[in-house]
């Protein structure tokens, strides 16, 4: 078999392309990456080093030449013809392949708002280098949504002692990944820290130096920052005639409705045991996602069941959540020196856990947590509240039962 082709040089594209070599695949791959740079991390743009935004490279130039990585950066996929196997690229060139990978990730959603040009969206390397570049000390930001991305952009903001104003139309902030416990911790110390909240507050309109929420009142603001989440791009897809809905469309071994088409990262949203497709936003997911669909390009049948997480970090704290806690989950919390811990059970099934600590502190007890959830365990809820149960233990004798 020759020619793995993958669209989208983020996180999935290019650890799928280094994960094809490292399954013994010995065709041609080429990466394809409408930005002009080495692949790069998104995570490290909202947590910038001393305030400066620094491009953390996923992979030298050099590594990408000796795993015999064709990389076309600068130049997107337009078309793909699905019926002959190729694709054409912005500059008129067409390329041909066997098994094609979409990882095309997520563009941020537009502010319909009138004014909404005038504001900054937050996503990649040239984003982030406008917004702070723009910052000055004693200036004031105005971000538009109060999810992670946003609420790390005001850390780092208040760290630079930049006034920050925060609006969000929920009536709390972080209200759709973090668990409730930690969203109001994480809310309190922007507060303390000296963030402005206008909680459930829609926009009339962003003008030259102010935002206008729609109950009148007037925000002032240098900069207007609008980070209220992404959508995936898809676009490329749904021309191309692949099912698509909230992403493109994968069967468990993140094939799309074309058996030669796979996607992974942002852009997927991928068959549920249960029914359903979900799609995921973080950096482990991206990751995980690209090696299943790179084992899957060059031959394999693995089906992709990673239990999800993500980590985000906010002035000195860290928050990690695996699983997916959900409102109805019997949560349990353990208290400990670091910080706190705690558990969502679904019928009694431990699903979801999530701590928030003194920056990677929790690192060790979330990924017990993860290991506890893959092992499909009913725990007694005594033993998940109580600091001197070993998790490890209960690892342990999970397995042995
Ligand atoms: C500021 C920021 C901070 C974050 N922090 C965290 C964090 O702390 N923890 C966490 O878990 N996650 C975090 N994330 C999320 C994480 O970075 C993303 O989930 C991950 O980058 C997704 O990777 P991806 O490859 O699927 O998509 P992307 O990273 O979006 O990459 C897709 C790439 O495809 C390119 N592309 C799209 N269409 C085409 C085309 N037609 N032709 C060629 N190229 C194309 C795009 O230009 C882009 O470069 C953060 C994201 C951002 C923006």
């Amino acid at each position: 078999m020759s020619g793995m082709v993958i669209i989208g040089a983020g996180e999935a594209g290019t650890r799928a392309a280094f994960a094809l070599r490292e399954a013994g695949f010995t065709g041609s791959v080429t990466l394809v990456g409408t930005e002009p740079h080495l692949p790069y991390e998104r995570p490290p743009l909202s947590k910038p080093l001393d305030g400066l935004v620094r491009m953390k490279a996923i992979c030298s130039a050099e590594a990408l030449s000796a795993a015999g990585i064709d990389y076309l950066y600068g130049i997107s996929a337009t078309q793909i013809d699905a019926a002959r196997h190729n694709l054409l690229l912005g500059d008129g060139r067409t390329l041909s392949y066997d098994r094609l990978l979409l990882a095309t990730g997520a563009r941020p959603r537009r502010l319909t708002c009138p004014g909404a040009e005038r504001a900054l969206d937050f996503r990649t390397f040239a984003d982030a280098d406008a917004i702070f570049s723009r910052v000055m000390t004693g200036g004031t930001v105005v971000i538009i949504g109060g999810g992670l991305i946003g609420m790390e952009l005001a850390a780092v903001l208040r760290g630079k002692d930049i006034g920050v104003h925060v609006i969000e139309m929920a009536p709390k902030p972080l209200g759709r990944a973090v668990p409730p416990r930690f969203s109001a911790r994480l809310q309190a110390r922007h507060e303390e820290e000296g963030v402005h909240f206008h909680l459930g507050q829609g926009l009339a309109g962003i003008g030259p130096d102010s935002v206008v929420l729609a109950d009148g009142t007037v925000v002032p603001g240098d900069i207007v920052v609008s980070a209220i989440g992404v959508v995936p791009d898809i676009g490329i897809a749904e021309a191309a005639g692949l099912s698509v809905g909230n992403g493109i469309l994968t069967d468990a071994y993140l094939r799309t409705s074309d058996p030669h088409i796979f996607a992974a990262g942002d852009c997927a949203a991928v068959a549920q045991p249960g029914g359903g497709h979900i799609r995921f936003e973080s950096w482990c997911n991206a990751r995980s996602q690209a090696e299943t669909a790179a084992h899957n390009m060059a031959g394999a049948a693995e089906t992709f069941g990673a239990i999800p997480w993500f980590w985000s970090d906010q002035y000195d704290l860290g928050l990690q959540v695996t699983g997916l806690p959900q409102p109805g989950h019997r949560s349990i919390l353990r208290p400990l020196a670091q910080g706190e811990l705690e558990f969502y059970l679904e019928d009694g099934r431990l699903v979801a856990a999530a701590g928030l600590g003194a920056g990677n502190s929790l690192a060790k007890e979330i990924k017990l947590a993860e290991m506890l959830i893959a092992a499909g365990i009913n725990p007694d809820p005594a033993d998940l509240a109580d600091p001197a149960v070993n998790l490890k233990a209960l690892l342990k004798s999970a397995r042995a039962a």
